[in-house]
């Protein structure tokens, strides 16, 4: 029996819908089915948030990084494409909290999936000595009686103390989601430290033995592509046939036809009739997009943080402190305007010429968002400031790229499961033939994004096909 051809319009353009479109048309061809494959984004620009800068022998990325690909996701993906030989490992180096305007080294105790040393602990700078006897709590309190989600800051501050979440908790998450702890779920951003109190009681001893298995599988170093993060956007879009790929067209909203297709209205061409929609952009914009239709009514609007990523090049100076330094990230106990900090070339080889330094701050985060709004040149003159306290940096840049992100990182709050859940339900049941997958769904990071992408392509032929 020869199947009817059927055509599906992915919206979004970053890595969540090139990845859903590769995957679209690979499993397509593999399996022989008749599926027509059209990706939309708004801007000129495929990547999103993936933003790389190749500048003088410099690698500058505006965006993301890199990450740590627990469930191999973009291993996986790379290999598909033929460029799995260009992915890179970080080099090692040392983390460090800056706590008033001192660094102190991160104890490995609680560096994410990393080693056990409680000795690294006691000594810590980071923490009084009440502070770390509150700590130890953790190895003899009970776990919690309750299912229900919480916020991250309640839950470290029932197993740990105030003082490890002000000082360490905080300002590692800060600086990677720019979130306020006392409103993120600890079920949707951490579901590993939440599984691990109910499996284990102690975060401690359950840290202990996952920490053991992430060092056996090897998954415990960032990596990023040897020319940039957007390698990998590059060769998904060379994989896709240029025709599939319309830029500059913005999706307005979404019809439901009577014989059960979608029409996509858009801005500036004419409506596009499909029979599947897979939409990867935020949720705010999928949220108006369907909004006619009524549709996610109930649902809130998601938060989102506002930051900027600041990149400047140094000439190497004499100083040799802080030459094993990785990164640092800044707690709120402390007067600094950064929130964290890496040195790209100490973390990565290749990024920088030889006897230039090249390093990377963010700034902003939830509820200190009025700085991304300075000038380029105030915000350069804040980071300066900041650096120079920190780590005793007094040159000029030889380059500084700042990157504004407003509205882009995503919050996921307490109750984000279920908000999700009754998304899910309402889609199956009013509109089964649009999907919403992305970051702000099921996992903000990269590899998240890659996973969502690459099951929904595979989800989506199977409701079509089978
Ligand atoms: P996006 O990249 O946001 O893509 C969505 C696309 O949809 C955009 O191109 C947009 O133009 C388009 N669009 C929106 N509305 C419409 C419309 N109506 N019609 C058509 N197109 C539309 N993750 C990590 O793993 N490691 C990191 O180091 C890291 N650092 C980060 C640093 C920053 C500054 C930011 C902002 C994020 C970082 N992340 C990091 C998170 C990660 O980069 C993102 O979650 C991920 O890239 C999002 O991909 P996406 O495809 O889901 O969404």
């Amino acid at each position: 029996v020869t199947q009817e051809r059927r055509k599906v319009a992915v919206i979004g353009g970053g890595v969540t819908g090139l990845t859903a479109a590769y995957y679209l048309q690979r499993i397509a061809q593999q399996n022989n089915l008749p599926v027509d494959v059209v990706l939309i984004e708004a801007s000129l620009r495929l990547g999103g948030k993936i933003q790389t800068l190749r500048k003088d022998g410099f690698i500058v990325e505006r965006g993301p990084e890199s990450f740590l690909d627990y469930k191999n996701s973009v291993r996986d993906l790379a290999q598909d494409l033929g460029i799995e030989q260009q992915l890179v490992p970080n080099n090692d180096g040392r983390t460090f909290v800056a706590v008033g305007s001192n660094l102190h080294p991160i104890p490995n105790l609680l560096a994410f999936g990393g080693a056990l040393d409680v000795s690294s602990f006691i000594t810590s700078g980071l923490f009084s000595l009440s502070g770390k006897l509150r700590a130890a709590g953790d190895l003899l309190l009970p776990k919690t009686k309750e299912d229900e989600d919480e916020p991250i800051g309640d839950f470290f501050r029932r197993r740990f103390g105030k003082e490890v979440v002000e000082n360490l908790v905080e300002p590692l998450l800060a600086g990677t989601f720019a979130g306020d702890i006392d409103h993120l779920s600890i079920k949707s951003m951490f579901p590993q430290f939440y599984q691990l109190e109910k499996q284990h009681r102690s975060l401690i001893l359950g840290l202990k033995k996952s920490g053991e298995a992430l060092r056996n599988d090897h998954i415990e170093t960032y990596q990023t592509f040897q020319n940039g993060l957007e390698t990998l956007i590059e060769t998904l879009a060379s994989h896709l046939s240029p025709n599939s790929i319309l830029k500059g067209v913005k999706v307005e909203s979404i019809d439901r036809l009577n014989d059960g297709s979608v029409q996509i209205y858009t801005n500036n061409i004419a409506p596009i009739k499909c029979d599947a929609v897979i939409m990867t952009t935020p949720f705010n914009a999928a949220k108006e997009v369907l909004d006619h239709s009524g549709l996610l009514d109930e649902l809130p609007k998601m938060q989102y943080a506002t930051i900027a990523t600041v990149t400047l090049a140094f000439k190497q100076g004499e100083a040799k402190k802080y030459k094993d330094a990785m990164n640092f990230f800044v707690s709120r106990n402390s007067d600094f305007a950064i929130t964290t900090c890496t040195w790209c070339n100490h973390k990565w080889n290749d990024v920088a010429p030889a006897g230039y330094d090249l390093l990377r701050v963010y700034i902003g985060r939830v509820g200190d968002e009025a700085i991304v709004e300075l000038s380029d040149s105030d915000i350069e003159k804040t980071v300066l400031q900041d650096l120079e306290k920190a780590i005793g940096l007094e040159t000029a840049p030889v380059f500084t790229v700042v990157s504004r992100w407003k509205e882009s990182m995503p919050q996921y709050t307490v109750g984000h499961d279920e908000r999700m859940e009754v998304m899910k339900q309402q889609l199956h049941t009013d509109f089964p033939n649009v999907k919403l997958v992305g970051s702000s769904y099921d996992g903000i990071s990269v590899p998240d994004c890659v996973t969502q992408g690459k099951s929904i392509a595979d989800e989506l032929l199977k409701e079509m096909f089978e």
